[in-house]
């Protein structure tokens, strides 16, 4: 999904990267590319000029983050901004007072909206709810049966709704029956037509003044771009809906609906449909779909280490220290630390200036996290003064260290020399010495 609108964006942000500096001049050049990027992805215009004008601001009023080149930065500003675009904050399904919860999916016909009931039983359950299942879409019988035959794939509860009945009828009664079997959420198919409809928006105004639902999401297609937002603000209008449902991502490459629904409705999307099985329903992050769209997972998590861990002067410290071999357990076991909660140590290692070349003879550096386990362990059970000076290691210390690790003086041995290692190379690759080809010696 999004394919398109990735590529556009990741050559508008080489260019960038060929630049010193975030200029008047190549900032509006390079946004004008984004603008057509966005409004080929089918993007609301609305949307897009004030995407641009927020973007183009930051990008010119900007406290140059220090160490970020201008690709970099301009890749968080716009990333920054695209996760507004898409409602900022994960918003998830706000069920909360008398039981059992109602749940009223809307949408015009086609949408998925009886799939989406479906997969969102589905996903439901998987939370330990008891979802029941209530179709009222009794003009269309095909719906019916398709939504009985999703609940007895799942195997749940489903109302027996018949063509005859009248549709705030199957509601309130669906909501006594689940009460009476045990379920605390009942999720409730409506009638869909292929256009907006006055009839049909009266009759779900009454289906919601019957149940007070605590949710009303609209099912929208995400192919159908500008015109699934266009749609979404009017059932908005009609019934104040709490989120929406985007369907078909999967095969959505431009992006559009998504971009613009929240900004034009003010209400956020809550899921999305990735496919036509039951399982293929997502709770929609905007965040990680913004990453997605940029393409740049790994530049962002960069950038973001990059502001709240490591800081510049502790990094140049660090590049000193290594240079002259003088990295010690001590250094080595904060940096592990902050690896294990952030990730690889390969991520740390671009941070730290100069440690490129280290990188590219390393190649990949993931350490598996049993092993770091192990290796704390280790380090933990020496003295700090036997961090700060592994030479003053002997025998006795060793047995020491091991015992309290709970593991061998091979083991012990074995961090020990291959450390040295380490630092031997680190001060070859940073300080310019002679230097050997030669492999990362594993810890
Ligand atoms: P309704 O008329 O709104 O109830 O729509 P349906 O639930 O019957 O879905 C219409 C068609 O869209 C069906 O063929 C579904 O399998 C398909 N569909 C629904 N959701 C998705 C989705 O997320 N991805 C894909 N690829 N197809 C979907």
């Amino acid at each position: 999904m999004f394919d398109t609108l990735s590529d556009r964006l990741s050559s508008v942000f080489k260019k960038f990267s060929g630049q010193k500096r975030l200029t008047e001049e190549n900032v509006q050049e390079g946004l004008r590319e984004v603008r057509l990027a966005l409004l080929e992805a089918d993007v609301n215009f609305k949307v897009v000029k004030q995407f641009i004008d927020r973007v183009r601001d930051k990008c010119l009023g900007q406290d140059v983050l220090k160490g970020l080149n201008p690709a970099q930065q301009v890749i968080k500003i716009v990333n920054d901004e695209m996760i507004e675009l898409l409602g900022g904050e994960t918003t998830g399904l706000d069920l909360r007072g008398q039981q059992p919860y109602v749940i009223m999916m809307v949408g015009l016909q086609g949408s998925g909206k009886t799939t989406s009931t479906g997969k969102l039983a589905n996903h439901l359950r998987k939370s330990k709810m008891r979802p029941y299942l209530a179709p009222a879409d009794v003009y269309r019988p095909a719906a019916i049966d398709q939504l009985k035959t999703l609940a007895a794939q799942l195997d749940l509860p489903v109302y027996d709704s018949t063509v005859q009945m009248n549709p705030v009828d199957i509601a309130r009664n669906a909501v006594a029956a689940a009460r009476e079997q045990q379920c605390n959420v009942v999720i409730l198919d409506t009638a869909g037509r292929l256009h907006i409809d006055e009839t049909l928006m009266q009759e779900l105004v009454a289906i919601k003044e019957a149940v007070a639902p605590q949710e009303i999401l609209f099912v929208a297609d995400a192919m159908t771009g500008q015109d699934a937002v266009t749609v979404a603000d009017a059932f908005n209008n009609a019934l104040d809906i709490t989120g929406v449902v985007l369907t078909k991502m999967d095969g959505d490459a431009r992006g559009g609906a998504a971009l613009s629904i929240k900004t034009v409705t003010g209400k956020s999307v809550k899921f999305v449909g990735m496919g036509e099985k039951l399982s293929d329903l997502e709770v929609f992050h905007p965040d990680r779909i913004a990453s997605r769209i940029l393409g740049m997972g790994d530049v962002l998590t960069l950038i973001e280490k990059a502001q709240t861990t490591i800081k510049e002067e502790e990094a140049e410290e660090l590049g000193r220290k290594m240079q002259r071999a003088e990295f010690d357990f001590e250094d080595f076991r904060t940096q592990m630390r902050r690896m294990r909660k952030l990730g690889s140590l390969e991520s740390i290692m671009k941070l730290i200036p100069g440690m490129g070349a280290l990188r590219e003879k390393l190649g990949d550096m993931q350490v598996p996290e049993k092993e770091m386990v192990r290796i704390e362990a280790i380090i933990n059970s020496m003295t700090r003064q036997e961090r700060r000076q592994p030479i003053l290691m002997n025998t006795s210390r060793k047995e020491r260290i091991a015992r309290g690790a709970g593991t061998t003086v091979k083991e012990v041995d074995k961090l020990l020399s291959n450390f040295e290692g380490m630092r031997q190379m680190m001060k070859q690759v940073m300080g310019g010495g002679k230097k050997k080809k030669g492999k990362m010696p594993q810890l």
